[in-house]
């Protein structure tokens, strides 16, 4: 089924299709498709028309950031990829998507395969690297299937494969899968899973872009950047550079999710407020109810009130409220959400998907999760919650990678803005939400 341009229903208004542009709209698993829809003309343009410099430089100008969570400008990681000594060089893209309610990157894999590839390709060609690998998780199979599709088509038609169009670039690309641990989809743990390692996280520096796969330099970008990569070839960067704010240009693909009305995925310029997706876009709350919070970047994000509604999304201003962009998951809740027991689910994710090298995040995420068990049973003490705060600065300061320096912020940003809750569940015994069932007796 088309999806409407321009559409007059609420849900598409005020959304921009960058990322998302050709999802729905044609058939993944055909080319043709594809290249009707001026697919891997960008391509054709970089390696008939551009050095590898100028290529760095568009992005480097688009103001184009890591749509994994990150935000790190992508032509900078390019640039530094491309400046690493090193005949040898990978690209690697992150298709680990791991976010409870995030499935921004599945659907690019599954609509749109193509666009994924051709952003791979630009980028080898950019910073000097023959050979790709797609990291993709295992939940993913049509994902998979359909990126096996897409390769075999793509090499086929010679936009993969040696001499790419006639020219002196060759370029390939082969699918790693994943085995369902989340930590993987952080860069070096990536890289170890892929080199047949454990997936832990190793200490940066060096970063990839310096010592990565099989210690070659190696450009790590996720499944929604390179998505991105195409149009902002085709149409220039100050296109692109046009959407957005000041320090985050561009659009940002979120999955909208919870208790709103309208759910799915929707892309929106960079700079919309939390209030314009949740009711213009989302139809508002379900069932007419109060909304009380939403959750941006899942385990590592933080819960953000009512009073933060009219905030202007974007990385800085999200991080300013103790959340962040992440890649994209979005949660609402409503009057019914216990703001204590949310902070816990994530707690519990974290828990499960930590690595356990560092003691910080193996224990610590443990210590402050049995804290929350005993103050969802109506156990807690009130020197509970102190303990809680000391443990998340200790667990951020001292972890060594971003799921252990961020798995606090759910805790942190629900005690900063819901702590009336967390006195209710300690001091009164009471569930304002009734939604922690040992607290219904007391
Ligand atoms: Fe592993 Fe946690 Fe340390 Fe990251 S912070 S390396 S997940 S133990």
């Amino acid at each position: 089924e088309k999806i409407p341009e321009q559409s007059s229903i609420p849900f598409y208004k005020k959304q921009i299709r960058i990322a998302l542009r050709n999802c729905g709209k044609i058939d993944p698993e055909n080319i043709n498709e594809y290249i009707a829809s001026d697919g891997y003309m960008a391509l054709a343009k970089v390696l008939k028309e551009m050095a590898p410099e100028e290529v760095i430089d568009i992005v480097k100008r688009s103001g184009l950031r890591g749509r994994g969570g990150g935000g790190f400008p992508t032509g900078l990681k390019w640039e530094a990829t491309r400046k690493s000594k090193g005949d040898v060089k990978y690209v690697i893209c992150n298709a680990d998507e791991g976010d409870p309610g995030a499935f921004m990157d599945r659907s690019i894999l599954e609509g749109d395969p193509h666009s994924v590839l051709e952003g791979m390709a630009i980028a080898g060609y950019a910073i000097g690297a023959k050979q790709g690998y797609i990291y993709v998780r295992a939940e993913y199979p049509l994902a998979i299937h359909r990126l096996k599709i897409a390769i075999s088509q793509a090499r086929q038609r010679g936009f993969l494969g040696e001499n790419i169009l006639g020219t002196d670039f060759s370029f390939d690309v082969d699918l790693k899968i994943g085995a369902g641990a989340f930590i993987c989809g952080e860069e070096t743990a990536l890289i170890n899973s892929i080199e047949g390692g454990r997936g832990e996280p190793t200490v940066k520096p060096p970063y990839p872009a310096q010592v990565g796969l099989w210690k070659k330099p190696t450009n790590i970008n996720n499944v929604e950047t390179f998505a991105n990569i195409p149009p902002i070839i085709l149409n220039g960067p100050d296109w692109f550079s046009s959407i957005g704010t000041e320090k985050s240009k561009g659009t940002k693909v979120f999955a909208l999710a919870g208790k709103v009305n309208n759910v799915g995925l929707v892309e929106v310029p960079m700079g919309i407020t939390l209030r314009e997706i949740i009711y213009d876009l989302g139809g508002g709350i379900k069932g007419g109810k109060k909304f009380k919070a939403v959750q941006t970047g899942g385990p590592s994000g933080g819960c953000i009130p009512y009073e933060y509604l009219d905030t202007p999304i974007d990385y800085d201003n999200l991080n300013a409220l103790g959340s962040m962009m992440g890649s994209g998951g979005m949660i609402v809740m409503d009057e019914n959400d216990c703001m204590v027991n949310i902070a816990k689910f994530y707690l519990e994710f974290s828990c499960d998907e930590s690595c356990g090298r560092c003691t910080a995040c193996r224990i610590g995420n443990k210590r402050m999760l049995e804290i929350l068990n005993k103050i969802t049973e109506g156990k807690g003490e009130m020197e509970d919650l102190e303990t809680l705060r000391e443990l998340a600065e200790t667990i951020k300061d001292s972890s060594l990678c971003g799921l252990g320096q961020t798995s606090p912020n759910p805790v942190l940003s629900t005690m900063k803005f819901f702590y009336d809750e967390y006195v209710a569940h300690v001091k009164d015994k009471t569930c304002p939400a009734g939604v922690c069932t040992a607290l219904l007796k007391y």
